[in-house]
């Protein structure tokens, strides 16, 4: 038999209704191996007694003959921003150290309801601000790939959600969740060889889940194949009247609508995604990912965008502003960390507070934030930035007279070793040049994996699809998967 972290989350779902394996025998397997892999430090808390008891009803309910959920027996991990009732929830940030939220995020609450079991809750950056995982208050996760002829160098898992990427990516989880405000699904999906998708701004509950920037906030799930994406997606979306974002739309069934067949399909070549800097082996992966979707059936047409140079820096302003107002609740009163000095007063305490809690990026973020809000300067900043973003999401609703769907690259460049970037945050940034523009227009976004590069690192191909139309993004990502045919996955190391 194949071993058991070799599956996938159809495979397990499938094999555990079969009576092929158990579900605790799922479960154990995934939880020896993510003790195995503690060098990766992709997880902040392991939880392998809620991954047992998950799966132990399961096995249950199959003996008894009631009904199984769409995620039924399979472990996942769960990224540590989404609160967990009586699970320790840190956003990966010390002033969040030691709250243990007393209700559960909506998205990992239907998990649970499909059957799937908490392995842990997965290191991230320090509030989701980052595109390394650097930036987390319990260090940074290690890629499990390493560069040819790279030595022993740490690489990025990209980030966000680079906890999520690199344990899916090593097998220590079969699937896990992410967050994707600015391109923290995809890139790091693109960094590790595996596939994430971004569903629709609305699709996905954000109750419960710690804000960033609440007008772009997106959960999504992240896999290793397209059809296992479909079926996590469909267990996490949902109306929910908790969140007045929530879109009141059915959800469709996307794991039955998957088709590789694009015949009568157009996909968009944005041309403005040409830019000075993206690595030769991405624009090659580039022109391989239009010949596999012409192969498909599809029609290649030559798109603009207009306004993509400007959609980073109005992203960098509205995303830090939207922060910097979701952050100001860490005051020392109502979650986790408290520093009150003697004799202070309140005042004090807030500043002691939050200086000792947030890490230096938060802190950047929380001032970028304060300033371009202030009186002063909320008409040249804030303001400017939400015209940009309009002009963006106008660029895209042009575009659909068009296209179907649009294909370009993930991110500009593979992934990068660890500590390349930390100390320059405008090269840092630009990594979710290609990323943004989807998230200020709300549209969904996929990452598949296409080939590896010289240095034999993953290189990812994004579909961004019209508002609401998940499955042409993932039918489009399911053509390119079938044609890729990308096996590779990193050795083991750790
Ligand atoms: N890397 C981007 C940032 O630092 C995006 C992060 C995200 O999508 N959460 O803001």
């Amino acid at each position: 038999m194949t071993e058991l972290t070799n599956l996938g989350v159809r495979e397990i779902r499938d094999g555990v209704a079969q009576g092929d394996f158990t579900a605790r025998e799922v479960a154990e397997a995934f939880n020896a191996a993510v003790e195995a892999a503690s060098e990766l430090n992709a997880f902040i808390v392991a939880t392998p007694d809620k991954a047992l008891e998950a799966a132990d009803k399961v096995d249950a309910d199959r003996a008894a003959g009631r009904e199984l959920g769409a995620m039924a027996g399979v472990p996942i991990g769960m990224k540590d921003l989404f609160c967990t009732d009586g699970v320790q929830t840190t956003a990966a940030s010390h002033i969040l150290e030691g709250f243990v939220p007393r209700y559960e995020s909506t998205v990992s609450q239907n998990l649970w309801d499909a059957g799937a079991g908490m392995l842990g809750k997965l290191n991230l950056d320090q509030f989701a601000m980052g595109s390394s995982n650097e930036t987390s208050h319990f260090g940074n996760v290690v890629s499990p790939w390493r560069k040819s002829g790279g030595g022993n160098a740490g690489m990025s898992p990209g980030g966000s959600s680079g906890g999520s990427s690199a344990a899916v990516a090593a097998r220590i989880a079969p699937a896990a969740t992410g967050t994707d405000t600015g391109g923290s699904i995809r890139q790091p999906a693109a960094f590790t060889g595996i596939c994430g998708i971004k569903p629709t701004y609305g699709r996905c509950s954000r109750w419960g889940v710690v804000a960033f920037a609440s007008s772009l906030d997106q959960a999504g799930p992240m896999a290793r194949s397209v059809g296992d994406c479909a079926i996590m997606l469909g267990a996490m979306a949902g109306f929910d009247a908790k969140d007045s974002t929530s879109l009141q739309m059915d959800v469709p069934d996307w794991a039955a609508g998957l088709s590789a067949d694009l015949k009568g399909r157009k996909v968009g070549i944005p041309r403005e995604y040409r830019m000075d800097g993206t690595d030769e082996a991405i624009l090659e992966s580039w022109e391989q990912g239009k010949n596999w979707l012409r192969d498909a059936g599809a029609e290649i047409v030559d798109i603009s965008l207009p306004h993509t140079k400007y959609a980073l820096p109005a992203y960098y302003i509205i995303a830090p502003a939207e922060a910097s107002s979701n952050l100001a609740r860490y005051d020392g009163v109502r979650y986790g960390l408290r520093d009150l000095p003697e004799g202070a007063g309140l005042q004090d305490m807030y500043a002691a507070t939050r200086e000792e809690g947030f890490g230096d990026e938060v802190k950047r973020r929380v001032l970028i934030g304060t300033y371009v809000l202030s009186a002063g300067f909320y008409d040249a900043y804030y303001n400017q930035a939400q015209k940009v973003r309009a002009l963006v999401a106008r660029d895209f609703e042009r575009a659909w007279a068009d296209c179907d769907v649009i294909l370009a690259p993930t991110t500009p460049t593979a992934s990068f070793p660890l500590g390349d970037k930390t100390d320059d945050p405008l090269a840092m940034y630009l990594n979710d040049v290609f990323a943004v523009p989807a998230s200020l227009a709300g549209v969904p976004a996929m990452s598949v994996p296409a080939m590896l590069n010289g240095e034999g690192l993953p290189l990812g191909l994004q579909i961004v699809g019209k508002p609401f139309d998940e499955q042409g993004v993932l039918n489009a990502g399911l053509a390119i998967e079938q044609r890729a045919g990308f096996e590779a996955k990193p050795e083991t190391w750790w």
